[in-house]
């Protein structure tokens, strides 16, 4: 209950943070730049940072996850959320941060190891368990799956069985166009997908990631410069009871958050890093107005929070995870991921 009066109050969007290890390849020259506050009213829930110069910056979030919390530590602060879904409520979990600072390693995780599996399949899993237990009470789900990416304000369909026609290059396409209709988003031609199971879906992932843009930076070879949005439909009725319920699970990995000098950009990574750079601007700006119940909320202003309209207001819950990387290097950028957060939490 006492929750749940959080949750209003905060307009239903929290923030967590979570601080991923120091990894054999990473850059550790210099002091460590991140502490934990040991006051106990802050513990679990504050994070610090201090800059060489001896300056600290303090920050407090709904939770803090340590570089040794594990994936399933994550998980069961957010199963209640994944839940909610299959109870008619409309979800969205967002990875944000720079690239390599765990975002993907957070949703997806390494899908076929039991322990290092992210949320994504973790949600899945629970999400058929529960239904399926749910039908001795006489529910039925339909479930339905589409995974797409938004690069360079363009929407491209992860799933679709022709690659070459959904990746239409620049231009204004007249394919994917966002439409909201009573609460309920429809994109025109996106690959929608009737799932049954756990392995169905998880092919669909596993089919999606191949098909997914990558760039090359810098800073990492793999880093995706796209937003991945995974998003199963849910529409479940209750036989004896007639009820009726539509829930909707959005799952997030936002591009990487870094700024042009330190991915070194030119050319087309220019044209991407400013796409990425303004709609991950307009998600904070949308999710501010959100928080502070602002009349108008911008969602028009970018293709992510245009298409997540209709999940992220009124009484559906959001959840952003702000992945921070533990290097000395990245000290600059893990406070600006930091400030974004605050700023949204
Ligand atoms: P991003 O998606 O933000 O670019 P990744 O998720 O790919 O970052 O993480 C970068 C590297 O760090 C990967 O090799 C990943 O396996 C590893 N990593 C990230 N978070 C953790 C963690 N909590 N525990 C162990 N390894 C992690
Ligand atoms: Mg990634």
């Amino acid at each position: 209950r006492l929750h749940n009066t959080i949750l209003e109050l905060k307009g239903n969007i929290r923030v967590f943070c979570r601080v991923r290890p120091m990894l054999p390849d990473d850059d550790c020259a210099g002091t460590p730049v991140i502490a934990y506050p040991s006051s106990t009213e802050l513990q679990g829930r504050g994070i610090e940072l201090i800059q060489n110069s001896g300056q600290k910056h303090s920050f407090s979030f709904d939770k803090v996850f340590n570089h040794d919390a594990t994936q399933e530590d994550v998980f069961v602060e957010i199963s209640q959320l994944v839940q909610s879904a299959l109870d008619g409520y409309k979800v969205c979990i967002f990875a944000y941060g720079q690239t390599g600072s765990g975002k993907t390693y957070t949703m997806m995780g390494r899908p076929d190891t039991p322990e290092q599996k992210g949320l994504i399949p973790r949600s899945l899993e629970q999400i058929f368990q529960t239904s399926q237990a749910l039908s001795s009470q006489g529910w039925t789900f339909r479930m339905q799956a589409s995974m797409l990416e938004i690069y360079n304000e363009t929407i491209r369909d992860l799933l679709a069985a022709n690659r070459e026609v959904s990746r239409t290059e620049n231009g204004v396409s007249t394919k994917y166009i966002i439409k909201h209709d009573n609460g309920n988003t429809v994109v025109s031609d996106l690959t929608v997908v009737d799932v049954v199971s756990l392995r169905e879906v998880s092919s669909l992932l596993h089919r999606a990631a191949q098909s997914r843009s990558v760039g090359r930076t810098q800073m990492n070879e793999q880093s995706s410069r796209s937003h991945f949005v995974f998003t199963l439909r849910i529409s479940g009725v209750n036989e004896s009871t007639e009820q009726q319920v539509q829930g909707v699970l959005n799952l997030i990995d936002l591009a990487g958050s870094e700024r042009l000098s330190k991915s070194g950009s030119t050319g087309d990574r220019l044209k991407e890093t400013q796409a990425i750079n303004k709609s991950l601007s307009c998600l904070g700006d949308v999710i501010v107005a959100i928080s502070n119940r602002e009349s108008h909320v911008p969602f028009r202003n970018s293709k992510l929070t245009y298409l997540l309209q209709s999940c992220l207001g009124g009484d559906s819950k959001t959840l952003m995870f702000v992945n921070i990387s533990p290097e000395p290097s990245s000290m600059n950028e893990s406070l600006c991921s930091l400030r974004f957060a605050s700023k949204v939490n």
